[in-house]
């Protein structure tokens, strides 16, 4: 696996295969590398000639109070993890190399960002689609993966492509959790291990809230059992929980097909998110 922090020298590697046809994924991450990354990087590798893994942090999706500075970051721990899942190229550029100038031209990421993670996160989707288009446009896959975790993003990626013809399928891949149930996510080593211990509740209610609403087909009822139970049985301080249809993320109407359950957490040194995609041929 080759390490590079170039934007050329980048093109010049992938330019190399490209004459040959080969077909180029792209896994982008924020790094400090899990199992979730893990499994992404795995579909690629067994979908694609080729696998461009991306470790940036990106700026411009993080708000002026949030963690970008301290948002853990371990680029030797990253570099054996993505060799080990059979990345060939681990793209880790500077803030300086992907944004050197600004021509103040911005991704407006329309009204399915502003509402769940978007509400308390203005911007945040804006800049999410900022760097996953520069970074379709450096690495031109033909195949980019993203987890089902962040769903939201995943949806608003989907939409972007498909409104914008970029020429990339998109893939998904599900949530990978710990086996107590808790998503894995570079953020869970902010929890303490209190809360660490009572994290797993998050999926145990919206577990509990889905089969609620596929019995009595009450969203605001399963909503707050599932609101009640976060609050009662953790520390942690329920930023939004909703049931909306996916991936437009409108309100649920009785011919919603799919359904998407999610909800962030407030814990006392950081947010966790988490959700439940399911369909409509689950409601009896
Ligand atoms: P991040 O580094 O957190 O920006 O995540 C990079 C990619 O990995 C995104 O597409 C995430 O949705 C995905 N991802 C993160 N955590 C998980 C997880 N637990 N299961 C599946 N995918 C994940």
């Amino acid at each position: 696996m080759k390490v590079i922090t170039t934007i050329n020298e980048l093109q010049q590697e992938l330019e190399k295969h490209r004459v040959l046809n080969k077909k180029i994924a792209l896994v982008p991450t924020m790094g400090y590398l899990h199992e979730g990354h893990m499994t992404l990087a795995k579909a690629a590798r067994q979908e694609n000639d080729l696998v461009v893994m991306s470790d940036f942090v990106n700026p411009t999706q993080f708000g002026p109070n949030e963690d970008f500075e301290s948002y853990p970051r371990d680029l030797d721990r990253d570099e054996k993890i993505a060799t080990e899942v059979g990345v060939d190229y681990l793209f880790a550029p500077t803030v300086d190399e992907m944004y050197p100038d600004d021509g103040g031209i911005r991704i407006e990421a329309g009204p399915a960002s502003k509402i769940l993670c978007g509400a308390t996160r203005p911007g945040h989707f804006n800049g999410v689609l900022q760097v996953v288009s520069k970074l379709f446009h450096i690495v031109q896959p033909t195949n980019a993966y993203f987890g089902q975790k962040d769903a939201q993003q995943l949806a608003l990626i989907q939409l972007m492509v498909r409104d914008y013809n970029f020429p990339v399928t998109i893939c998904s891949v599900p949530i990978v959790r710990e086996e107590d149930g808790l998503a894995k996510s570079s953020r869970n080593v902010f929890l303490t291990d209190a809360e660490r211990e009572q994290a797993p509740v998050i999926q145990q209610a919206l577990q509990q809230a889905k089969a609620d609403f596929l019995k009595h087909h009450d969203k605001e009822q399963a909503i707050q059992i599932a609101i009640t139970m976060i609050e009662n049985q953790t520390s942690g301080h329920v930023d939004y929980l909703e049931l909306r249809s996916y991936p437009n993320l409108q309100e649920i109407h009785p011919e919603t097909n799919q359904f998407l359950l999610a909800t962030a957490v407030y814990f006392s040194n950081v947010r966790l998110i988490d959700n439940i995609l399911f369909s409509n041929e689950e409601i009896r």
